[in-house]
């Protein structure tokens, strides 16, 4: 089977329109707090919005704040300009900027006095029995909706089912991210950020069939890693393979993450309560370690940061933030106390999406690989 596909970076503008075309709902899906499971379970596609691609930000500037992240800017204005053509959105609030985008982009339909599905979904910010208990009415008024909005009916056993194959892609990613314990892995970082961001746009189904025959194929492919520095990139959402590009341009390898299109997208398979999938769907969801919107999820944050550096034995941790991007900018501050408290390297770097003077950067990590490549050898 021919996986290349899972390695394409630009939006599939053309497979969303082919799918809308053979009579396919499809939803865009603002950040990751919205389980997949239920759109799927309504027959419906269910699209991650990206960032991608180079931008005039002409139609945005006016809906968002000057010192606003580039991340949400970039979604906005690939709606504008047809990049993405879809019967709706479903917006979750990861933080305040994205939840501008489903609004603006409301507001933009009504100018031009054309409907679609918007809705918006409250994902409480701590985790309490009775925070769990709202976010699960909050997936019940979504389930609602949907089936209103598809004609189709959300049964317990449709929902189990997507749940089945959701988890089936998760222990995939898994494998792929696996490759990397090993010394020299066969795989790169760049090219297991673009495995991820595949299941942002292609049928989970088609998704796994493609993740297999790579996985079988990767059974004898040549070390990547030979000597390079192993580095953990933690930050804001990263959805440009030519940003790790550059750091391992630099002789280093992105050997795991914790990125919202990493493999937190997905994350851990989840175990689920056969008499109420969707409360555990609102369980896990909820619970998952994905970004410092969480008022009390520093913790868990830090413990995946920490465990998952010793499982992958890195030799250092990149922190990367998008300007503009408050709560990492917040978090990266207490990450580098634990990190120091911990004697693991790091730096922190800003960036710009798309890509804005490369050179810099790749100054800073080039140091900072010489100073890993010291310590390792002392
Ligand atoms: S968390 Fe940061 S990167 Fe993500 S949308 Fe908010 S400001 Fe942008």
């Amino acid at each position: 089977m021919d996986y290349k596909k899972l390695f394409e970076t630009e939006i599939r503008t053309d497979l969303i329109k082919k799918r809308r075309s053979e009579g396919k709902k499809v939803l865009g899906m603002v950040c990751c707090h919205v389980p997949f499971e239920l759109l799927h379970a309504a027959g419906i596609s269910p699209i991650r919005l990206r960032a991608t691609g180079k931008k005039d930000m002409g139609a945005a500037d006016p809906y968002f704040v000057p010192q606003s992240c580039d991340f949400a800017k970039t979604i906005y204005q690939n709606l504008c300009d047809g990049v993405y053509e879809l019967d709706g959105l479903v917006s979750s609030d990861g933080c305040d900027v994205p939840v501008q985008i489903a609004s603006a982009w409301k507001r933009h339909l009504e100018g031009i006095g054309r409907e679609e599905f918007i809705y918006d979904v409250s994902a409480p910010r701590v985790i309490t029995d009775a925070s769990q208990g709202y976010f699960k009415y909050e997936l019940e008024d979504l389930r609602d909706a949907l089936e209103e909005f598809s004609g189709n009916k959300i049964t317990d056993e449709k929902l189990k089912h997507s749940i089945e194959l959701y988890n089936e892609a998760r222990r995939l990613v898994r494998q792929v991210y696996d490759l990397h314990l090993e010394d020299d892995p066969v795989i790169t970082g760049e090219d297991t950020l673009k495995i991820t961001l595949a299941a942002t746009e292609l049928p989970i189904e088609e998704y796994i069939e493609l993740l297999k025959a790579f996985l079988e194929d990767a059974k004898n492919f040549e070390p990547q890693g030979k000597g390079r520095v192993r580095v953990m990139l933690v930050g804001s959402s990263l959805d440009d393979p030519s940003f790790i590009k550059l750091i391992e341009d630099c002789g280093c390898l992105v050997v795991c993450d914790l990125n919202s299109f990493g493999i937190r997208f997905l994350g851990e398979p989840m175990d689920y309560d056969e008499n109420d999938p969707l409360g555990s769907l609102a369980k896990h969801y909820l619970g998952r370690a994905s970004c410092p919107r969480m008022m009390d999820g520093s913790d868990r944050i830090h413990e995946y940061i920490i465990d998952t550096a010793a499982e992958f034995q890195v030799d250092g941790v990149i922190i990367e933030r998008l300007k503009h991007c408050e709560k990492w900018q917040n978090e990266a501050f207490v990450i580098g106390d634990l990190l120091k408290s911990n004697n693991i390297q790091y730096i922190e770097v800003e960036r710009q999406q798309p890509l804005v003077g490369p050179a810099q950067i790749e100054l800073r990590v080039e140091a900072f690989k010489e100073m890993l490549e010291t310590l390792k050898e002392s």
